[in-house]
């Protein structure tokens, strides 16, 4: 390749790698897999390589990450948050510790996983959480603190109150926590987040900390970015004083004295990685000792006392045998790719959702395809690509009538999903059900999936009120009923009726209200009267109720089929009101913090009163606690109360508060 071609073929790169960048960074929607944008990229560093003259100051190899957008305040780093040169075989480590031990023959290493989630500065003052921004451009970041209070793990107050203290984080979303949200945005007809990395970047630059809350990120600190302490020498011990300030740090940070140990560390972390409870990417070798750290120095993109080897995502070919549609509770097709059987990441998997429509056809995913299938944040199975196509295939299409009910399916403008609109679709049905008797709605022991099925296929519900109406004999008409189950669940139905009118809100299973709007417009309202007859703007003027929930829940209750449902259910005798309404407000501007096991109260059930009065509760004690409800065994809050001076009660006096 001559330089005119270098250049050529490096302005497209640029191109290229600055527009994947933007979707990766800022819109939080990749369109490509990391390892092609890495491959891209490398590309580019070998030409650069090659033709120095050719870098540009604004070139992808020279900058860190993102940038920022505008959407929060911005936020100069003090020290810059850098990125991590990568390694991609063991010779590049072997390499980098050639180098490192040249110029210090007795330097140790740390070895640790290499977090996949997105990078945070948290800085404190005194002991408190004052701000925390995003790494930006690894110079300027943005300024996020609102959202980072949201994340439980992140102390608002350290242990120790130390002038002033700035460290580094990486804030990730729990495996777990990644496949229940998706599903959830697959059910809603949203574009679901690709993997944990990018769904843990969406929910913390979010305008509304409410829904970063309802995100469940988790945080490993790894890093003393500054701090007005002095004597710490070394990276493990700065791990070790991290913990005593109170931070969740980095897990498995390894200390190594060799190469050989640092290869060994590495494999370790492979081994384990698939079954740890969040992504990572790669395990990061460090310099240990901080003076030698500074003496190595930096690039204007990242440190030479540390490298990331980056592990191979594995990935396995095979066929897809079937495309399969189902029928989600609001109507949603979903289609699933069943494929031969494979061993990927410890476990054999077969099937892997292909989300929508447009997922299928960006893909070309059709029946008979060879494919390539990895575990999307090593947990999802997901269809990478197609290898080739079967012969004589045709690109697959969702129907266009509903595979259960036969009803014409519609895509509304600006929606990824198609839908069955019919609101006597069977399928939908079933599932809408099955999540009016789940656990977190109306909890009816006994209603679980298969069950619901024989229910609904034998004609004995049709609706939800249909549950209030079965009797034991028709019970007993099903198979696999005998009369204690029968009067089991007879009981458990029963029960269902004395639940807080929340959980009937959630089970309605109306759109985009979820467990926790359901709590909310049920204290708001009082009573399901008050709600069914709320305007947009009434259910507005709540705080965290956007337009979009505000018009899916009077679009719901207007229909005529809701109303009648409504009645039925009332007529059955399920209860309409909320036990939890913010009628008496005598706690409104005070805040609880619980400690110790109280005589009668479950902390939950402390927790729930303090809030139906309108008290706040919090985990720690601090000047701007009003009460500390202390039990049997209370520890360091009693003693900290005390000191602070705070007014400590127990159960009793809490009894005669709220009597
Ligand atoms: P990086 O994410 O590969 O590495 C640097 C980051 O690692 C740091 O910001 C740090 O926060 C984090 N980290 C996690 N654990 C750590 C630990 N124990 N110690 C130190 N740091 C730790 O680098 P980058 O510059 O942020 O981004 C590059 C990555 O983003 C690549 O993996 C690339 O594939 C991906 N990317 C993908 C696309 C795409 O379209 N798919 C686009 C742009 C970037």
């Amino acid at each position: 390749m001559d330089i005119r071609e270098a250049a050529l073929r490096a302005a497209q790169l640029r191109e290229t790698l600055n527009y994947h960048s933007h979707k990766y960074y800022v819109e939080d929607s990749p369109e490509i897999e990391d390892d092609e944008y890495d491959a891209l990229q490398r590309e580019l560093v070998l030409i650069e390589t090659l033709y120095p003259s050719l870098i540009t100051p604004d070139s992808p190899t020279q900058r860190v990450g993102g940038s920022v957008e505008g959407m929060f305040e911005s936020v100069a780093h003090a020290v810059p948050l850098e990125s991590l040169q990568d390694a991609f075989s063991l010779g590049e480590v072997a390499a980098f510790d050639e180098r490192i031990k040249q110029a210090f023959p007795d330097a140790e290493y740390c070895v640790e996983p290499k977090i996949d989630g997105l990078s945070v500065a948290l800085e404190y003052e005194n002991g408190v959480f004052v701000r925390g921004s995003t790494r930006g451009d690894g110079l300027v970041g943005e300024d996020v603190t609102a959202n980072l209070r949201a994340i439980n793990s992140i102390p608002l107050r350290l242990k120790k109150d130390i002038p002033f203290i700035e460290v580094r984080g990486e804030v990730y979303m729990p495996r777990k926590v990644f496949a229940r949200l998706v599903e959830k945005q697959e059910e809603n007809g949203e574009k679901p987040f690709k993997n944990p990395r990018n769904a843990a970047a969406g929910s913390l630059r979010q305008k509304n900390p409410e829904i970063t809350a309802s995100r469940g990120l988790d945080i490993f600190v790894f890093n003393i970015q500054r701090s007005s302490e002095e004597g710490i020498e070394g990276h493990k011990q700065s791990i070790e004083y991290l913990k005593t300030l109170g931070f969740k740090t980095i897990p498995f940070c390894t200390k190594c004295k060799s190469y050989e140990e640092v290869e060994k560390e590495i494999g370790r972390i492979g081994e384990i990685r698939s079954s740890l409870e969040y992504d990572t990417d790669g395990a990061v070798i460090k310099t240990d000792n901080f003076a030698y750290r500074e003496q190595i120095g930096s690039t204007a993109k990242f440190p030479r006392w540390a490298i990331a080897f980056k592990y191979p995502p594995e990935e396995k070919e095979t066929s897809v045998t079937e495309i399969e549609v189902a029928v989600g509770r609001t109507g949603v097709l979903t289609p699933t790719a069943v494929f031969e059987p494979v061993l990927i990441s410890g476990s054999t998997v077969s099937r892997a959702t292909l989300h929508n429509q447009d997922f299928i056809a960006e893909k070309d995913i059709r029946i008979g395809d060879r494919v390539i299938i990895r575990k999307a944040g090593e947990i999802i199975p997901e269809v990478v690509k197609v290898v080739s196509h079967a012969p004589g295939s045709a690109p697959f299409l969702l129907p266009d009538v509903c595979p259960s009910c036969g009803a014409k399916t519609v895509r509304e403008e600006e929606e990824a999903a198609v839908r069955c609109v019919n609101p006597d679709c069977p399928a939908q049905l079933v599932r809408n059900i099955i999540h009016f008797c789940s656990r977190d709605a109306m909890d009816i022991e006994g209603l679980g999936e298969n069950i619901v099925e024989k229910f609904v296929s034998s004609g004995l519900i049709h609706s939800f009120s249909d549950i209030y109406r079965l009797t034991e004999a028709q019970i007993l008409s099903l198979e696999g009923f005998k009369e204690k189950s029968s009067r089991n669940l007879l009981e458990a139905i029963e029960n269902s009726k004395q639940n807080d009118l929340s959980k009937l809100v959630y089970a309605l299973g109306i759109r985009h209200i979820g467990q926790k709007a359901g709590k909310l417009l049920a204290e708001s309202f009082g009573d399901i009267d008050s709600l069914m007859n709320a305007g947009e703007e009434e259910l507005c003027a709540i705080d965290t109720v956007g337009g979009i929930m505000a018009q899916s829940v009077v679009r719901f209750f207007s229909l005529e089929q809701t109303k009648a449902e409504i009645d039925a259910l009332k007529a059955l005798g399920v209860n309409m009101n909320s036990l939890k309404a913010k009628k008496d407000d005598r706690f409104a501007g005070m805040t609880f913090v619980l400690t110790g096991a109280l005589p009668t109260y479950s902390r939950n059930e402390a927790s729930e009163i303090i809030e139906s009065f309108g008290g706040k509760t919090s985990s720690s004690v601090s000047k701007k606690t009003t009460y500390v409800l202390a039990g049997e065994d209370a520890g360091s809050k009693l003693t900290k109360a005390n000191e602070l001076g705070i007014t400590v009660i127990n159960e009793d006096e809490f009894n005669a508060m709220i009597s």
